[in-house]
């Protein structure tokens, strides 16, 4: 449940809701907002406690969130929440580009494709350092070498970098090195790993699973949310449909859906959701004038040599064509990009 609190309730009434919530042997989560202090009240038996807290002279109303995710709907917190990645900030008004290879492959090529991103506008440089291959037989990732590979590329361009987390072993070598860890699809149940990555205070970008419900996408967020981690971005990402001449069928219409149920950002992968080049600009365009807070798009800068996704890579002369198109939808329904300088 959701105990509102009353305008202008000081910091020790504030403290006494938050014992009584624990005493009522449940978990209190806090969220403060431009008028109003909200306190999420967790726990099974929740409900059957409301009466304790609606007898408070400081709490406005009880409300019951019915849905199983909670922190993270929109009932909990109705404003949107802003997500930083170093000085980005990923939900307001800026439709922010998180682009760069599948895989770190090597210290040139990453560079390349990072100054390449950067020049296009791009705001978050994206490369897998440990790679989630459907054969065990594919290139794996360059594994922490690859860590400091974005590491480099980040001192060199000042873009931020995410990159795939898969095993909690390395939790925190990759938070060491990255500024939003992702998880991929294939983990958006992992549910340790969720767990693992809502104790740290890192941005996370949650992938929707393979054949996930927009429902279980959410309920992934919960599990991070639920461990005190509250920066997390969603991503849609296209899902097994029995349509094959696309790479997964892009759902676009999670985006709306998303932004109606729950605070958290999300933004849209065309590149996974298609997996093939060609289709990407007009499914980016599409998720932009959609209302999505954010593009992840997959840039290298020779994908005929790619090791890892080669097919649905955007070349850099596209991506930055894109981007200026991207720019002017954007612009179109109020939000903004950076400024791309003209080729
Ligand atoms: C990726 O971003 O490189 C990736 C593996 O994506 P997904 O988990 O969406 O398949
Ligand atoms: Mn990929």
């Amino acid at each position: 449940m959701i105990i509102v609190l009353k305008p202008h309730t000081s910091e020790e009434e504030i403290q006494q809701v938050m014992e009584k919530v624990r005493q009522a042997g449940l978990t209190p989560h806090i969220s403060t907002g431009a008028e109003r202090t909200v306190i999420g009240a967790i726990g099974s038996d929740a409900p059957s406690k409301k009466e304790i807290f609606e007898a408070l002279p400081m709490v406005e109303k009880v409300v019951l969130i019915l849905k199983e995710y909670k922190l993270v709907s929109r009932d909990f917190k109705p404003q949107d929440t802003i997500v930083k990645v170093g000085d980005v900030e990923i939900g307001g008004d800026e439709v922010v580009v998180m682009a760069g290879p599948c895989a770190v492959e090597n210290e040139k090529l990453l560079i390349q494709a990072a100054l390449a991103v950067k020049a296009a506008g791009g705001r978050i440089l994206r490369g897998g350092a440990f790679k989630p291959r459907t054969s065990p037989y594919s290139f794996q990732g360059l594994g922490v070498e690859g860590l400091k590979l974005l590491a480099k590329a980040r001192e060199e361009t000042g873009l931020p970098v995410v990159t795939e987390l898969m095993d909690a072993r390395d939790i925190d070598v990759v938070a060491k090195y990255s500024d939003m860890i992702q998880i991929g699809a294939r983990n958006s149940q992992n549910f340790t790993l969720l767990k693992e990555v809502g104790m740290t205070n890192k941005p996370v970008l949650l992938k929707r699973g393979i054949s996930g419900t927009i429902k279980e996408l959410l309920m992934s967020a919960e599990y991070i949310r639920s461990e005190g981690n509250n920066q997390i971005v969603l991503c849609e990402r296209g899902i097994r449909t029995y349509e094959d001449s696309t790479r997964n069928t892009f759902d676009l219409s999670a985006i709306p859906v998303v932004k109606s149920l729950s605070h958290l950002p999300i933004i849209a992968d065309p590149s996974h959701a298609l997996g093939k080049r060609d289709y990407v600009p007009a499914m980016a365009l599409a998720a932009v004038a959609a209302g999505a807070h954010g593009l992840m798009i997959e840039v290298h800068v020779n994908p005929a040599e790619a090791l890892c996704d080669g097919p649905q890579a955007t070349y850099p002369h596209v991506f930055m064509e894109l981007m200026k198109t991207c720019r002017r939808v954007a612009e179109a329904i109020g939000k903004k990009m950076p400024y791309v300088p003209i080729s």
